[in-house]
């Protein structure tokens, strides 16, 4: 079988280059193209270049519609409005489309949901095996210790340029908290305090942002009972492990039927 072939959309990003890079270092996988948005200073250089391994003569465009309809997927972590325009060119084209993007709306995400029903669509706030085994450790600590006896407060760390809060990934630990405990997250989040906020309220999960220098994802969710405490953390150090996931989703979900996918059923953690 010939190699998959890949769009980046968003190639001049901090993931767009780091995924450039990873798709030419996997078997099985090609770039086929790179997008940017019209306007962009990038539009014209080569993708392979600017991601720093030399030229593989694929040259940045502004053209979607044309590159879509050669490939046989997308990767996609630019913005939600970019993402969800992006998945209606998919089931056009029919293809495979991987979402890293967070950020997304209720409303963005129903438009990527219309979309999976004719673009193979795989999202996830976090495309890392080890978050999504997280996930999972989370989703049964949180069954195990229940409201009465043990709080839980998701953590989170990124970089100063990040522009979203709480991260995709500080959401998707706090749905997998909530699902342990049988309840809805959005019912049950605090997201933010300030001032006089009262005692905390038993079965809440609250979530608390950090931003600041150079810092890849790092990520914790503590279970806090009386008198004792559990810590469980994740610690991203270089974007690659998300790269390699979503290639990875890409090629687990090339010739699957259309319709939505997490990162779980990619790595069979469902
Ligand atoms: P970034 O460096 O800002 O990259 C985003 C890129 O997308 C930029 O080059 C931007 O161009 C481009 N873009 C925006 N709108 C576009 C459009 N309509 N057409 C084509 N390109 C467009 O951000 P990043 O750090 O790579 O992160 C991107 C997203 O991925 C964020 O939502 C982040 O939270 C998420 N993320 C997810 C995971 C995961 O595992 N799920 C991991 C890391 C990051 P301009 O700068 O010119 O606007």
């Amino acid at each position: 079988m010939s190699d998959m072939g890949l769009v980046v959309v968003g190639a001049a990003g901090r993931m767009g280059q780091t995924l450039i890079r990873t798709i030419h270092s996997v078997p099985g996988a090609k770039v086929s193209a790179a997008i940017e948005r019209a306007g962009s200073p990038h539009i014209g250089r080569d993708a392979g270049e600017l991601a720093g391994i030399g030229i593989i003569n694929v040259p940045i465009t502004d053209d979607p519609l044309t590159a879509f309809a050669k490939a046989d997927g997308v990767l996609d972590f630019s913005t939600p409005a970019a993402s969800v325009e992006f998945s209606g060119y998919a089931a056009q084209a029919r293809i495979v489309h991987v979402i890293g993007t967070t950020g997304c709306s209720l409303e963005d995400d129903a438009a990527i949901a219309a979309a999976a029903r004719h673009a193979t669509i795989v999202k996830s706030g976090n495309m890392s095996l080890g978050v999504n085994l997280l996930a999972v450790l989370v989703e049964q600590a949180a069954k195990a210790l229940g409201p009465d006896d043990f709080d839980i407060e998701v953590l989170e760390m990124h970089h100063r340029h990040k522009v979203d809060a709480p991260s995709g990934t500080a959401l998707l630990l706090g749905q997998a908290a909530a699902k342990g405990r049988g309840i809805d997250l959005a019912e049950h989040s605090v997201r933010v305090r300030d001032g006089h906020t009262g005692a905390r309220e038993a079965g809440s999960i609250g979530f608390a942002t950090l931003r600041g220098g150079s810092v890849v994802g790092d990520h914790s969710v503590i279970l806090a009972g009386t008198g004792e405490r559990i810590t469980l953390s994740h610690n991203a150090e270089d974007r690659s492990i998300f790269a390699r996931g979503a290639v990875k989703a890409a090629l687990w979900a090339h010739g699957k039927k259309p319709g939505l996918y997490s990162m779980r059923d990619v790595l069979g953690l469902s």
